[in-house]
């Protein structure tokens, strides 16, 4: 009782001296005091927001699109969306990082979370959510558990314990899914889709859309949970957040052949103990085709979309797209094999040390809804990497399907296509050495 009378004392003195202050001295004081008032801050900010949206309510005009921003933080993973002026951290890196994140919010003038998610407890991605509790509000945190051992557990349960929330572990079945709109943008919970006994792979994995582009967050998880999560008819995504750090035991091709990402980023510190990312892991991604980006080597990635193309800034110029395909382990896969021929894009120059700021048009079979102009495809790197083809037929171009393990392409419907079912186009199939099965016989 008497603490909290010499805390109302106090408190009564700082009013005080504050109204001396702000009739006082110059208006700098004023603003330098409301940064410390998170409340007014905040309740500013909602007020100046509802404004612009009753002079233009509803239209695309009043929507800024969204800003993802993977941050360096070494061996470990943080990212921080922005949508509208509203925000959402997803991971926080290790204890390490606490300062690192507590700075990050404060320069971006984050004041409130939407939602902050750890997508498991694991030390390199809870360790430093407390310092963004330090630093802002959340209105909700999530996590793939409420029972977990560890120090950074526990102090993130009492951060989270001490901003009057509680830790939501999400629903993430095929029938029931939690979701959550932030801004503008949309995001799903998609995994783990049951329990595998291992923190890693019972990461939850968040989706985030905005318009037709979508980020895919996967968490540390491995083999088991991606043969699940690659059956869900909406796992693809334009950039995937590669799966524990580049891990061998991850980001599998059948995993990868699913989410089918434009763009790829690998959160990792350089020359980690764990030998990340690992070549078997950057051989698959470099298969799959996606541009890949690595905190280790360009720092804070961030990617700005307006939901139809993605803006990439790097912090440093280094490039990241640097796999050779000597490096390639042993692991056999028809695309493997046949992409061994294929130029290599270490010449496409996307992320060389100049341009730091790329605009690149989408090449997914949405490119025509992607692609929204003449204007944008012009303001984007050209795709070296993509060897000038002839034009081609219809009948080349239509669909087929080859299964993950054999070396014929199929029709829609042939029994081989009941394990594994993958389309690609004709010619595609063709190109990589696949021939026609002499069951469905598809020409
Ligand atoms: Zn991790
Ligand atoms: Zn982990």
């Amino acid at each position: 009782m008497r603490i909290f009378k010499q805390l109302l004392a106090c408190a009564m003195a700082i009013v005080m001296l504050m109204c001396l202050a702000s009739c006082a001295t110059t208006k700098d004081v004023d603003t330098d005091i409301s940064v410390y008032q998170n409340e007014n801050n905040d309740s500013t900010a909602e007020s100046a927001l509802s404004k612009t949206q009753s002079t233009t309510p509803e239209t695309d005009n009043a929507q800024t699109g969204l800003k993802v921003r993977f941050l360096d933080v070494g061996q470990a993973d943080a990212a921080l969306l922005e949508s509208d002026g509203h925000y959402v951290l997803i991971d926080g890196g290790n204890a390490a990082d606490s300062q690192l994140i507590y700075t990050v919010l404060k320069k971006e003038g984050v004041t409130s979370l939407d939602a902050i998610i750890a997508t498991h407890p694991d030390e390199d991605h809870i360790g430093g959510l407390s310092g963004a509790l330090n630093a802002a509000s959340a209105k909700k945190a999530y996590c793939s558990t409420l029972n977990s051992d560890t120090k950074a557990f526990r102090n993130f349960t009492q951060a989270v314990q001490s901003s009057n929330i509680s830790i939501i572990v999400p629903q993430t079945t095929t029938t029931t899914r939690e979701s959550l709109e932030f801004g503008s943008a949309h995001l799903e919970f998609l995994g783990p889709l049951k329990d595998y006994g291992d923190e890693n792979e019972n990461s939850l994995v968040v989706k985030v859309s905005y318009k037709q582009v979508s980020f895919l967050f996967a968490g540390d998880v491995g083999k088991n949970s991606e043969t699940d999560l690659a059956q869900l008819p909406d796992i693809e995504a334009t950039v995937l957040k590669v799966p524990h750090h580049g891990s061998k035991y991850s980001s599998s091709y059948q995993f990868l052949r699913a989410v089918n990402p434009e763009y790829s980023v690998i959160s990792v510190g350089s020359d980690n103990t764990y030998g990340h990312p690992t070549s078997e892991t950057l051989g698959r991604l470099k298969d799959q085709g996606s541009k890949l980006f690595r905190t280790d080597l360009q720092g804070d990635i961030t990617m700005t979309t307006d939901g139809e193309k993605i803006t990439v800034a790097t912090e440093k110029g280094q490039a990241a797209d640097v796999y050779k395909p000597n490096d390639q382990n042993d692991e056999t896969d028809p695309l493997a094999a046949a992409s061994e021929s294929s130029p290599s894009e270490t010449t496409s120059g996307t992320a060389n040390s100049t341009a730091n700021e790329i605009a690149a048009s989408q090449t997914s079979s949405d490119a025509d809804s992607l692609n929204a102009s003449a204007d944008e495809a012009s303001t984007a790197e050209p795709s070296a990497a993509q060897p000038s083809s002839p034009p081609v037929s219809d009948y080349d171009s239509s669909i087929v399907y080859i299964t993950n393990s054999g070396k014929k392409y199929h029709l829609d419907g042939c029994r081989y296509l009941s394990k594994s079912k993958i389309p690609i186009t004709r010619a595609d199939a063709k190109a990589k050495g696949y021939t026609p099965c002499s069951t469905c016989n598809p020409g």
